[in-house]
């Protein structure tokens, strides 16, 4: 791989800053950026998504997935946009604008949909429950979502099939022909066990995912087309209690794998035009995790790793992740209660270190931890950085991150969410004493700023806001 040679190189450049071109040639990996889920994002027009794509691109990142159905005024299926009538793109097509900004700084633009499931699709399923898939015990799956609530599909119906294909094909040609390909993204929480299924599962959904690639391809023949391995391994799909099928590759097709739902495979990867790997490290965890994520990519000869950066400002409609309190109010992305919710919230420390050590780690999987503290101040602070200012801003990071899930801030972000743990018998001793800790040290972090100078403003509203936010309540961890 040349790593020493690549991360000299890239050191010397980082240290000079900008972003020519020779440097993102210096990345072991050619695929960069992040996965969105577009549709899970009402609150973001048109402005607040280019400056999405301006951090995409001072990340080095070159490729971004909008998970995109249920998020365009879709004129054959009204339902599928029903629940998000209130989504800036479901109000003011912009997408398509969108993504030209994107060709014009270099960012290539993939749209992101699942067959026969997730946002969209699966409102289909409310006015036609014969839709509906079977759960392995036999009867209908459970009612599920993220923001869009409903049922799964079943894939072995002619009339899911052409459902699928028509809404498919108006996002394609008819909304956004200017994407430059797609994300397939086969269901990470149910399969169909009917009768029709069971066992031929895949094989059901791979027809339809068949069918959309060639007809894009007859469109655009470099369109890049990412799908699951799950057409073509045979093996037991993580999860799922189903077995993938075993059609044939068809090597214009790149491939993505994550930790929970599909796992690398090094024959498939030989074969394809690209293979991707998705995980959470950068949307929930810190730079250790993204460095093991871009080492992931390289040690399983992956031509790219595509990240969430997913983020969700919808209001709930349903208890999500079994959470009754989040009903009825607007998520709040890390509980960065200081923006407007039409304000993008990338720019903001805690996340900015994980969008830097995505960058520094894309450039040198190796880089030590050292070199890293050092490049992560310059980039955060300038001239103003210390040894105490970067630890104090991967501390900030560590608690935005800390026990964040997709739906929920972290505890320390949310005293609701703090109050619902309590009820809920949830709020150990332990995990008292961890919140306590942070606390202090994020109370410790906003006075040691307080008086310092702009290069700090970032670190100290971080600080500050959960200080403030819990005042005199600390009695919340253990009282009402
Ligand atoms: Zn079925």
């Amino acid at each position: 791989m040349g790593g020493v040679l690549l991360a000299s190189v890239g050191l010397a450049l980082l240290t000079q800053g900008g972003a020519a071109a020779e440097e993102r040639d210096a990345s072991v990996l050619a695929h960069r950026g992040y996965y969105f889920t577009f549709t899970r994002m009402p609150t973001y027009g048109l402005d607040a998504w280019k400056d999405i794509i301006d951090c995409v691109r001072e990340d080095d990142g070159n490729t971004v997935i909008l998970y995109m159905s249920g998020a365009f005024r879709s004129r054959a299926f009204p339902e599928t946009w029903a629940h998000n009538r209130d989504h800036a793109n479901v109000k003011e097509d912009f997408v398509r604008e969108l993504i030209d900004y994107a060709h014009e700084r270099g960012v290539k633009a993939l749209l992101g949909f699942t067959p026969f499931g997730y946002d969209g699709v699966n409102r289909m399923s409310l006015t036609r429950p014969e839709w509906r898939a079977t759960g392995p015990d036999g009867q209908t799956v459970a009612k599920f979502g993220f923001h869009s609530w409903g049922y799964n599909l079943c894939p072995a119906r002619p009339d899911t099939q052409a459902f699928m294909l028509a809404y498919a094909r108006e996002m394609i040609h008819e909304f956004y022909p200017n994407a430059d390909g797609l994300l397939i993204e086969s269901s990470d929480y149910a399969a169909c066990h009917c009768k029709d299924c069971g066992a031929r599962f895949y094989e059901h959904e791979f027809r339809f995912v068949k069918a959309i690639s060639e007809e894009m391809w007859a469109m655009n023949p470099d369109a890049f087309i990412i799908v699951y391995p799950h057409y073509f391994t045979g093996n037991d799909v993580p999860g799922l209690g189903v077995a993938a099928a075993r059609e044939p590759f068809d090597p214009r097709w790149a491939l993505v794998f994550t930790p929970h739902s599909a796992h690398p495979d090094p024959d498939l990867i030989a074969q394809a035009r690209g293979a991707i790997w998705w995980d959470e490290a950068v949307a929930r965890h810190g730079p250790r995790d993204i460095r093991e994520g871009v080492r992931r990519a390289v040690e399983e000869n992956c031509t790219g790793y595509l990240p969430s950066l997913e983020v969700f400002t919808y209001v709930p409609t349903e208890p999500e992740e079994g959470q009754a309190y989040i009903v009825g109010k607007r998520r709040v992305p890390y509980g960065f209660g200081w923006l407007d919710e039409g304000r993008m919230p990338y720019d903001e420390l805690p996340v900015r270190v994980n969008r830097i050590a995505y960058r520094a780690y894309c450039r040198m999987p190796d880089l030590s931890d050292e070199a890293f503290r050092t490049l992560l101040g310059r980039a955060l602070f300038g001239s103003a950085a210390t040894a105490e200012s970067v630890a104090d801003a991967l501390e900030i990071q560590r608690i935005y991150a800390a026990d964040r899930t997709w739906c929920q801030p972290a505890p320390l972000l949310d005293p609701e969410r703090v109050r619902a743990m309590r009820e809920a018998g949830e709020l150990t001793e332990p995990r008292i004493e961890a919140y306590r800790v942070s606390l202090n040290r994020a109370q410790e972090i906003a006075s040691r700023y307080r008086n310092k100078g702009e290069a700090f403003a970032a670190l100290r509203r971080a600080a500050q806001w959960i200080a403030d936010l819990w005042g005199e309540r600390t009695e919340t961890f253990t009282g009402p």
